[in-house]
């Protein structure tokens, strides 16, 4: 079916109709008459896909649906890619549009004003696309609906967005003539020799923009306005101020309404919020940014959650470790943290004649014990594990809350093994993160099996047998657990493959936690070894693997999906006790002895207020377990139980309750039953 490319130079004449072979996406090439539009082009391909498109690659180049196609390069067949809904690319093409939309709204309302620009944003969770724009006067919260319904407006009026191209001086006439030199800035930095502004027809908006859009205001019909922030051009605070209008958009009213639910349940989520309710840590200015201070709050949990890791550790046979924080400069050149993660590593410091630096991963101290003696097979794998602090040289702009730090604790450890021991080892440690992701409360976890990509230009240690191997190993331990896995292309580390986990949270949310990698190149770096049954050196295999990943990041996890309602085993404070009035603050505290004698976390709060707000603010605490003391509970020797979510569940002994509430510690049960 090639080579239709023939007709055009024979008929030669510009003007006349010729025919040109087109193909969708990869599938068999078609001919065609031409000039044709992207849209029609796709319409004869496939009239759904046509229907569905927002725009599409042309050749691999984003075009609009517009677009005229015109002749065929090389006679090869013109590759048409529609760009569809729930594609990243196609929502990247809706919430651009709506970004023009609400610039074509704002300018609508209040004419003269200057335009910045007005990007689509795809992984801020809190927002879908924004504009900025200088009004003739502030622009209020309150201005955001009347704004929102004009786009309404427009949206439902349908109307083309047109590109045009022309040449730059001329664009740089009509942006001056608008009045906008913001965007003849932009002009004058980005543009060639031609220029393509886009027209929303019918509106008085005009921009300056590369495209594409979709193709008429009717494709936008779900979005809504967010918010309003200060914002300088280009960032710059000696430029000009202007405001920053904040929406988002999804191709459902459905989508866009579960997000809206979702952005509202995060945000009463929040770990710095909670963090602060609840005091569990904080991070403080005056120490620095990044650096978590943990309160005995959030220290307490944080001792539960090591407790429970430690104690696996030692029922799978690992050996615990520690080592410093800091190291010799040279052992960073060895093993290559030096050169290859340097601009995330804290600079050097020195003391006599030797340059240190802090470690921003652990690998390296564990290799040093492994090497401190000769290893034979006998005494592999050797398994360390330690909760190994580590320091990053992360950008203050990056820093959030608990998620992304400075300073934080990895539950790192390190298997060294023989090629043989791999594949049970790595069973193993899938099977470790299952259990352990479980035990937490998170039953819909993700695994991603991360590889090599077929990209040359990209260096990866090991030969192609290595990496096969190595994967088919990996695979093979998911698949041994029944466990649903994704194979991702092009995302491995360079020294080798691994597996990802992620959890979902209780509103939906995916986190990315820990890991499991192979590793081909610190081994060879630093020369390890171990004697064989042959008597002879070999290299060991050497795996690095982390299930919460970093502690301080888990814990946020855990705050925000437990919205700091943490179950009994983790909670800071187990129960409060609540007498109703003075006289039998001497009971509530008999009680809360009795409880501390059997290790339960209590507080008892003999304050003169009201039962109500006692019990008001154990609640709001999240305190699992209450108990109400009056006269009664005193005389029968009793507690009077309130579940924090149940509400009061009655009376029982004493001895009852301790039965309960221990039982609930020690199997970590996830809810109060
Ligand atoms: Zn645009
Ligand atoms: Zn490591």
């Amino acid at each position: 079916m090639k080579g239709g490319s023939i007709g055009i130079s024979l008929l030669g004449a510009k003007s006349s109709m010729s025919e040109i072979s087109v193909q969708l996406n990869n599938g068999p090439a078609a001919q065609i008459p031409a000039p044709v539009t992207v849209a029609e082009a796709l319409k004869k391909l496939d009239r759904d896909l046509a229907k569905q498109a927002l725009a599409a690659r042309v050749n691999g180049r984003e075009v609009d649906l517009a677009h005229t196609i015109d002749e065929q390069a090389n006679g090869d067949a013109v590759k048409i890619e529609p760009v569809l809904p729930a594609t990243l690319e196609g929502l990247d093409v809706l919430r651009h549009s709506t970004a023009h939309l609400l610039a074509a709204a704002v300018l609508d309302l209040f004419p003269g004003t200057k335009l910045g620009i007005g990007p689509a944003l795809l992984e801020d969770p809190r927002y879908g696309f924004f504009y900025d724009v200088i009004a003739p006067r502030a622009l209020t919260e309150a201005d955001l609906p009347v704004i929102e319904k004009k786009m309404r407006d427009i949206a439902k009026r349908n109307m083309p967005y047109r590109r045009d191209e022309i040449s730059k001086a001329e664009a740089l006439r009509i942006f001056n003539e608008r009045d906008e030199p913001l965007k003849c800035e932009l002009i004058d930095e980005k543009a060639g020799e031609t220029v393509s502004v886009y027209y929303i027809d019918g509106s008085p908006f005009i921009d300056f923009c590369l495209g594409p859009h979709v193709p008429n205001t009717n494709r936008l019909k779900a979005f809504k306005l967010l918010s309003l922030a200060g914002a300088y051009w280009k960032g710059d605070a000696e430029r000009p101020q202007m405001q920053r209008i904040y929406g988002t958009a999804f191709f459902t009213q459905e989508e866009l309404d579960a997000w809206i639910r979702q952005r509202e349940e995060a945000e009463k989520r929040d770990h710095r919020k909670l963090g602060r309710e609840l005091d569990l840590f904080s991070i403080q200015e005056d120490y620095g940014q990044g650096l978590v201070l943990w309160h005995p709050k959030g220290g307490i949990i944080r001792q539960q959650m090591e407790d429970y890791l430690r104690e696996e550790l030692v029922r799978r046979n690992y050996s615990i470790v520690y080592t410093p924080h800091i190291a010799k400069r040279d052992l960073w050149k060895v093993s290559g943290h030096e050169e290859n993660y340097g601009d995330s590593m804290f600079a050097p410091t020195k003391l006599e004649e030797t340059e240190f630096r802090l470690k921003p991963m652990n690998c390296p101290m564990h290799i040093g014990i492994y090497k401190s003696q000769q290893r034979s097979y006998r005494d592999l794998p050797q398994r360390y594990g330690e909760m190994g602090t580590v320091y990053r040289a992360e950008l203050s702009g990056t820093l959030h809350g608990l998620m992304r730090v400075r300073g934080f604790t990895v539950d790192d450890a390190h298997l060294f093994c023989t090629p043989e021991q791999v594949q049970q080892e790595i069973f193993d440690c899938v099977d470790f993160a299952y259990e352990v992701l479980k035990t937490f409360g998170f039953d819909k976890i993700k695994f991603e099996l991360s590889v090599k990509g077929s990209d040359t230009s990209k260096l990866y240690l090991g030969s192609e047998e290595d990496w096969q191997k190595a994967e088919a190993e990996m695979a093979a331990g998911l698949d041994a657990r029944g466990i649903e896995y994704e194979r991702i292309e092009g995302e491995a580390a360079f020294y080798g493959p691994k597996i990802d986990f992620k959890v979902e949270d209780a509103i939906g949310r995916l986190w990315q936690l820990g890991t499991v990698q192979r590793d081909f190149n610190l081994p060879e770096r630093f020369q390890l070894e171990y004697i064989g049954e042959d008597n002879k050196p070999h290299r060991p295999v050497m795996v690095h693997r982390a299930l919460f990943g970093s502690i301080e990041r888990f814990f946020g996890v855990l705050i925000e999906h437990y919205a700091g309602a943490f179950p009994m085993w983790l909670a800071p404070v187990q129960v409060a006790v609540l007498p109703i009035t003075d006289r039998i603050n001497e009971y509530a505290e008999k009680v809360a002895s009795e409880l501390r004698k059997a290790g339960l976390r209590v507080d008892v709060n003999v304050r003169s207020d009201k039962i109500g707000a006692k019990i008001r603010d154990a609640q709001l605490q999240k305190i699992p377990f209450m108990l109400v003391l009056g006269d009664r509970e005193m005389e029968e020797d009793k507690v009077a139980v309130r579940e924090r979510t149940k509400g009061d569940i009655g009376a029982m002994s004493l001895d009852e309750f301790k039965e309960m509430a221990t039982r609930l510690v020690k199997t970590r049960a996830l809810t109060n039953q």
